[in-house]
């Protein structure tokens, strides 16, 4: 089931950088992407890293949801210490908030949801009668097939 990797110096490197080479310069890239090509090891590892970064991201979302929730629910009912559940509640939604610039930051995560979102666009943009894909504004179009 899980093979080993074809070139451990290499996969080394990468688990190294959590298999995100995102950050690199284009021409440094290309040994590593090829590396993801030949390596299934690597390919599924990089997809485990993507999958906790968007989740994540995901969680401390809601996180955040919840705190703004409960703000919202302590200010409409005014229990007794309402002060102190108000700040509380903010202090949780800071905290999340800040959880999530982090991992926005030091992950690629945004690149994956971006990556996510293109790759859906461009596949009910595939599906749309041809009528209506010539009536899309140029721009569009070329953004989601590239031609
Ligand atoms: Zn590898």
């Amino acid at each position: 089931m899980s093979q080993q990797c074809v070139d451990p110096i290499v996969g080394k490197i990468l688990a190294g950088w959590r298999y995100d080479i995102s950050g690199l310069a284009p021409e440094m890239r290309g040994d590593y992407e090829s590396h993801f090509a030949s390596c299934e090891h690597c390919r599924s590892r990089q997809r485990i890293h993507r999958m906790i970064d968007v989740g994540l991201i995901a969680l401390a979302s809601v996180s955040a949801g919840v705190f703004l929730l409960a703000f919202g629910v302590i200010r409409h009912f005014g229990p007794r210490h309402a002060f102190w559940l108000e700040i509380a509640a903010l202090a949780g939604f800071a905290l999340s908030a800040l959880i999530w610039l982090g991992v926005a930051v030091a992950t690629p995560a945004p690149v994956t949801v971006l990556d996510a979102a293109k790759e859906g666009a461009r596949r009910v943009h595939d599906r749309l009668p041809e009528e209506i894909r010539q009536r899309l504004p140029e721009e569009i179009r070329i953004k989601l097939t590239g031609t």
